[in-house]
């Protein structure tokens, strides 16, 4: 195992086992707090800011489970050395975490500068990393705090600098983000949001609305998608872009879904035995094992038929760790539940997923629907889509459908299934049974005729 001996000073740590990190030869999280007290000692007669940055490796547990331990810890190594490298006489690094790494760059007085060094470390670690005979790629998260006055303490500084990183990794992938006020803000706002949620959630207080799916040549409805709808008394209605994302973060989704899904099966055994319903679930639940358990014991528990189920999944889903997706997703169409992609077109890669993993259903996503009227291009996509499914033999459904000429020209080119405010806004389960019961009356009178 290499062994890193970093400038003097870090050398130095490198004797003191306490202030030294084991794998890589950095400095630790101890040694590097003592650093940046010092240097805040250091400015206390000198005004000039200062910047703090914390490195974060996107993805690197999947990089664990599927490399192995040993090739975990070398590509570590491959990261201090050349986040080491990067570093001049006077800035440090140090290893703080698992897969986190700290930088102290005392002459990076500005926040372009800080970015413009955190975009350069990004991109030295996005080299391929060997692993044997094999090679691995990461990507990595950068949050940055710059020290201005001399009241602020090392842990403000960290704290910052893990908000900055904090919602750095919110925007996915990759990302660089220097800290500012209005993220404290909106970090507090989102704990508030938290806390409401985790309550609700014990409270049964989020409620599933369902969306009616339909037969583009019949105008049928054939099922209907869960959505799940939130009002808080204090925050008022706060919208599934927002929570759901959130619960994924804070780790309430698995809570979340078990009541949502409780409460739409019991909703959807009344309606008429021929709908579906559908259901999505959230990219981390595809990486928790007992997500197929858990939804099959709430199938079983409100007497649902499998064979009606649809599980709604995103290609975001698919990448985190693809063995586990499938795997979960095997045991589910085990019991003939169907699988579906969702917002099909927007991930990466759509078209090699298709030949990684069985789908029943594509659903096209609503930003080429929007546009299939004045936009060529949209329309040749939507067309290449739907050719491409009718050769794999797997169903479609357009998403977002508004207007009543958008209908048409899907049915026209061959899409079977839509779903869009043009046929029903998601209603609640009391407004959505009503509907179905009207409907049949409808029917029923109709055929007397
Ligand atoms: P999605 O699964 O793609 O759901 C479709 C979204 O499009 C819904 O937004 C729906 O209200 C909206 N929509 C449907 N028709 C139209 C239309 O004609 N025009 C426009 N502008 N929008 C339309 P919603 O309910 O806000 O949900 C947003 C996303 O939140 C969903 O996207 C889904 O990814 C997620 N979500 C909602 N409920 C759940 C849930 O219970 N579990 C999980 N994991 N995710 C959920
Ligand atoms: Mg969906
Ligand atoms: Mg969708």
């Amino acid at each position: 195992m290499q062994t890193l001996f970093a400038t003097g000073q870090s050398a130095r740590s490198g004797s003191d086992p306490s202030l030294t990190d084991p794998l890589t030869g950095l400095g630790n999280e101890r040694r590097f707090y003592a650093k940046v007290d010092r240097l805040i000692g250091d400015r206390a007669d000198d005004p000039a800011p200062f910047t703090v940055g914390i490195v974060d490796l996107d993805g690197f547990k999947p990089i664990n489970d599927l490399f192995g331990r040993k090739a975990g810890d070398d590509i570590l190594v491959q990261v201090a050395l050349r986040l080491r490298a990067a570093m001049d006489g006077q800035s440090t690094v140090a290893r703080i975490g698992p897969d986190e790494f700290a930088f102290l760059l005392p002459m990076v007085f500005s926040e372009e500068a800080a970015l413009e060094k955190a975009h350069m470390l990004i991109e030295i670690l996005s080299a391929p990393y060997d692993v044997g005979d094999r090679t691995a790629r990461l990507s990595a998260s950068v949050g940055c705090s710059l020290f201005y006055s001399g009241e602020e303490t090392t842990e403000d500084l960290i704290h910052k600098a893990e908000t900055a990183l904090y919602q750095a990794k919110r925007c996915g992938r990759g990302q660089v983000m220097v800290f500012t006020r209005e993220m404290e803000e909106s970090v507090k706002r989102l704990t508030r949001i938290e806390q409401a949620l985790r309550k609700a959630i014990s409270a049964g207080e989020v409620a599933p609305f369902f969306q009616p799916i339909v037969d583009l040549r019949t105008r049928e409805t054939i099922g209907f998608e869960t959505l799940a709808r939130w009002t808080d008394r204090d925050l008022g209605t706060v919208v599934p872009a927002v929570f759901i994302p959130l619960a994924e973060e804070r780790g309430i989704i698995g809570g979340l879904s078990q009541l949502v899904l409780s409460r739409a099966t019991e909703a959807a055994a009344r309606w008429p035995e021929h709908l579906f319903l559908s259901f999505n679930l959230s990219p981390s639940q595809l990486v928790d094992q007992n997500t197929a358990a858990r939804v099959l014991s709430i199938l079983d528990n409100t007497g649902f038929d499998p064979r009606r189920l649809e599980i709604e999944i995103t290609e975001t889903g698919l990448m985190t760790d693809s063995i586990s997706a499938d795997r979960i997703l095997s045991d589910l169409r085990r019991e003939g539940i169907r699988i579906s992609l969702d917002d099909f077109g927007t991930g990466q890669s759509s078209l090699g997923r298709l030949r990684e993993f069985r789908f029943d259903k594509i659903k096209i996503d609503r930003s080429f629907v929007s546009s299939i009227l004045e936009d060529h291009p949209a329309e040749h996509i939507v067309r290449a889509i739907l050719a491409m499914c009718r050769g794999l033999g797997i169903d479609v459904v357009a998403e977002g459908i508004e207007q009543e000429a958008q209908a048409k020209r899907l049915a026209e080119f061959g899409c079977r299934g839509g779903q869009g405010f043009l046929f029903g806004r998601p209603a609640d389960a009391e407004t959505t049974l009503a509907m179905l019961r009207q409907s049949i009356r409808t029917a029923a009178s109709v055929h007397a005729v």
